[in-house]
């Protein structure tokens, strides 16, 4: 006896295959046999004309805060959604200092929605907080370049000093510690945009060895698109971490086509020489 049995669907099993006919037959959080099921079952839910696959991941969200609003998620459970990452675009909820969080969640574009008390400065604080909301989907969170900027040298607009590097390193080693996957930044908006080149790779070469990737908002989507992919590619290989560009695109009617065959050549080409890069087209 099945707890569910879920037939006549086309089932995609999110390996590649091509999708197949059959039923799905769940004990328990388990799925236990698949194909042509004939058996009793508590539940059973017909599929006919439907489509049975895993959850998808969305792999770039900005419901940070939004999950702590409505932990039902019901906009992206209702897309298939079961996996979102957020911290995004150098916009991560932590770690930020006491005496800034209410500048950020005044400033920050994905954090200014009323209905929720911000109440953690920690990476560690933030996810256990989340955990207590019980939000419908899983959530992985990478650490915002913003949020390490800020709480280590406010919003200036230089580079940082060999001590204010070293701050900012330590911050993202502990949110990884504290359970982050991966570290963002946001190079069109302030203050991401203040850092040079350099402080990124030495920022992502937290990531070395650890699989977790280097996920961000280029420079610019325009008429140097192909720089910003460029710079983005060569923070990957010098840090040796997987690279991950963010929504990518051409902006401006004269940058599409060409460009941005180009664009991905680019990444193409980084791949073909041993870094891991990829990108999604999320808007
Ligand atoms: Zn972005």
């Amino acid at each position: 006896m099945y707890d569910l049995l879920i037939t006549g669907g086309r089932i995609v099993d999110g390996s590649g295959a091509p999708w197949f006919a059959g039923d799905v037959a769940i004990v328990g959080r388990r799925i236990v046999a698949l194909g042509q099921v004939a058996a009793e079952a508590r539940t059973r839910i017909d599929a006919a004309g439907l489509v049975v696959t895993p959850g998808f991941i969305d792999f770039h969200a900005h419901s940070d805060v939004t999950l702590l609003v409505d932990p039902r998620a019901e906009s992206a459970v209702r897309q298939g959604i079961t996996t979102q990452v957020v911290g995004n675009c150098g916009f991560s909820a932590a770690p930020v200092r006491p005496e800034d969080v209410s500048r950020f969640r005044r400033d920050g574009l994905v954090f200014s929605f009323p209905g929720y008390t911000w109440d953690w400065t920690s990476m560690g604080e933030y996810l256990a907080r989340l955990r207590l909301d019980r939000p419908s989907i899983n959530v992985v969170t990478l650490v915002g370049h913003t949020a390490l900027r800020t709480a280590v040298m406010g919003q200036a607009d230089r580079p940082p000093t060999p001590e204010e590097l070293t701050a900012m390193q330590r911050l993202l080693a502990q949110a990884l510690a504290e359970g982050a996957r991966g570290f963002s930044s946001g190079l069109t908006y302030m203050p991401s945009c203040y850092a040079a080149t350099e402080e990124l790779i030495a920022l992502a070469s937290v990531l070395r060895g650890s699989g977790r990737g280097y996920h961000t908002h280029l420079r610019d989507y325009s008429r140097f698109l192909l720089e910003a992919v460029a710079e983005a590619l060569r923070i990957g290989k010098e840090a040796e971490a997987p690279v991950y560009l963010s929504h990518m695109y051409a902006a401006g009617r004269e940058h599409w086509g060409e460009k941005t065959a180009q664009a991905v050549r680019l990444v193409e080409e980084a791949r073909q020489q041993g870094v891991e890069a990829g990108f999604d087209i999320t808007l």
